[in-house]
């Protein structure tokens, strides 16, 4: 008998991240049994929660590709290949994200996504119980109390080990947090967010470019929209939380109607139940969090945003969620493979701190994207770094790959990525003072540059 095949598992939370968790486990043999506090999204009509839909890059892909889903998945997604900018007044700018048409994130719909993740999940023989809310968690025995949010029945649940996939605010991770050694830090952005749809055309046609993201970049706020299959685009309006143009300043329909009508205007005719939505939708808040350890000894693990919540704006929460997934089923396998019983909190222990310094340089990086969001990507210098950063790449493909790319369409270390940006920055900076545009761009002081100051560094990281 395969040592995993006795091994009872439980995971609390099927959101993105546990469900694709639960089929993980499940192919590797082990007897999953998964808790959700909601209702099944498949039969019930409840929100998904947060983002409408969100953007799925490499990480993401990949991790579908390692369970079989990725042929299946991707017929849910739209190709986003570039930026396009709006800007307050003039014509749109359209920056595309990598170097060919497959260098792109694509828009998917949170629901579907996670729709098709459960039923996965239970064709792989994961049993999936609902409306169950984690209310303990007995760190000496590992029994998690869940309480039925229909019927308020408690039920404890005993298995081998235990995988904390419930999201941000995390019962498990707080419980965790209050133990002596563990740290816990949730750290709130002062800007809220609110979702505004932008209607279809009609007969599934788009009233703005559909494979783009769209940004209206407006300096301390901004407006986003990624498209939906039906035509419509779901908008999202970043604004800071208080302050004197805030979700708490604008109070009246003629308030947001005007605002709209100032910095977006080329959508407010488009988008008929403008302050309908405006005042009918949640303000949603955002948090960075980081905690460590992850596990307890050998009795449970955080995973997804329980470990390492982060700020959306550099597309790679769920991403990062699932790419937890295929670095603990590398963990899975070889300990699968070594004789012996299943030492839990080694594998616990090898997964956390292999990943916490790539959590902790995607956490950052998701914060510092707000600014290039929001504020650089109107800016003229910004525009210029971006086209020269283009041209090295082109010019230099085995030496320059972009902190962006690197991200959005590599499986490279987070923390790899943030360092060579630190670099790339410096490199930027320097080709472009003094110059007005990349007609002006100097080709040997570039490949001077790169070679004195990347390619040494990314040798080292990477050696042949
Ligand atoms: P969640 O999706 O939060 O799932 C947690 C699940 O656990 C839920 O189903 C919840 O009901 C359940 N649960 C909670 N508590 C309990 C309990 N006590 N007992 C049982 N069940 C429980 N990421 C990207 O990669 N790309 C994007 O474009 C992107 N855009 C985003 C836009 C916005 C506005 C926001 C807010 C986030 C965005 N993210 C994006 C981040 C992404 O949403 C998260 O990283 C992802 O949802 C994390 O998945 P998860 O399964 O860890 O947590």
């Amino acid at each position: 008998m395969q040592k995993n095949a006795d091994q009872k598992v439980t995971v609390v939370g099927t959101g993105l991240v546990g469900s694709l968790l639960s089929i993980f486990l499940a192919k590797r043999g082990f007897k999953v049994k998964a808790f959700e506090r909601r209702p099944d999204m498949r039969k019930e009509t409840v929100s998904a929660g947060r983002s409408i839909n969100l953007a799925i890059s490499v990480r993401g892909i990949h991790a579908l590709k390692q369970v079989g889903l990725e042929n299946e998945i991707s017929k849910m997604m739209i190709p986003m290949r570039g930026r396009m900018i709006h800007p307050k007044s003039g014509a749109l700018a359209y920056q595309p994200y990598g170097m060919s048409d497959g260098d792109c994130i694509n828009s998917i719909s949170r629901g579907d996504l996670n729709k098709a993740l459960m039923t996965a999940a239970e064709k792989a023989g994961v049993a999936i119980h609902f409306n169950e809310r984690a209310t303990h968690f007995d760190l000496k025995t590992g029994a998690v109390e869940f309480k039925n949010e229909k019927t308020q029945v408690q039920s404890p649940i005993h298995s081998s080990f235990v995988f904390g996939t419930d999201g941000s605010a995390s019962a498990l991770r707080i419980q965790l947090s209050s133990l002596a050694g563990y740290t816990s830090s949730e750290t709130p952005l002062a800007h809220g967010y609110k979702e505004l749809v932008l209607p279809a055309k009609g007969d599934g046609l788009f009233y703005l470019e559909k494979n783009a993201l769209h940004i209206w970049p407006r300096g301390n706020y901004m407006l986003i929209a990624l498209p939906n299959f039906d035509g419509s685009f779901t908008c999202t309006l970043f604004l800071p939380n208080e302050g004197p143009l805030s979700f708490q300043s604008l109070k009246t329909p003629e308030q947001v109607h005007l605002f709209f009508k100032e910095q977006f205007s080329d959508i407010v005719p488009l988008m008929p139940k403008l302050t309908e939505e405006y005042f009918g939708n949640p303000t949603g808040h955002m948090y960075t969090v980081k905690s460590f350890p992850w596990n307890y000894k050998s009795t449970c693990l955080l995973l997804g945003d329980a470990a390492h919540g982060i700020v959306p704006f550099f597309g790679q929460g769920m991403n990062a969620g699932f790419e937890d997934c295929t670095v603990l089923d590398d963990f899975l396998v070889k300990a699968l493979a070594t004789q012996g019983p299943l030492d839990w909190e080694q594998i616990a222990l090898g997964f956390a701190n292999s990943r916490k310094p790539n959590t902790d340089a995607i956490a950052d990086l998701a914060v510092e994207n707000f600014v290039e969001m929001r504020d650089k990507t109107g800016s003229p210098q910004f525009l210029l770094e971006k086209e020269v950063e283009r041209i090295l790449q082109r010019e230099f493909p085995r030496d320059y790959f972009s902190r962006y790319s690197m991200v959005s369409f590599s499986r490279i270390p987070y923390q790899i990525a943030y360092e060579a940006g630190l670099i790339q920055s410096e490199i930027l900076r320097e080709l472009c003072s003094g110059i007005k545009n990349v007609g002006e761009l100097n080709l040997s002081r570039a490949a001077n540059l790169i070679s004195a100051k990347l390619s040494p560094w990314m040798r080292a990281k990477f050696p042949a």
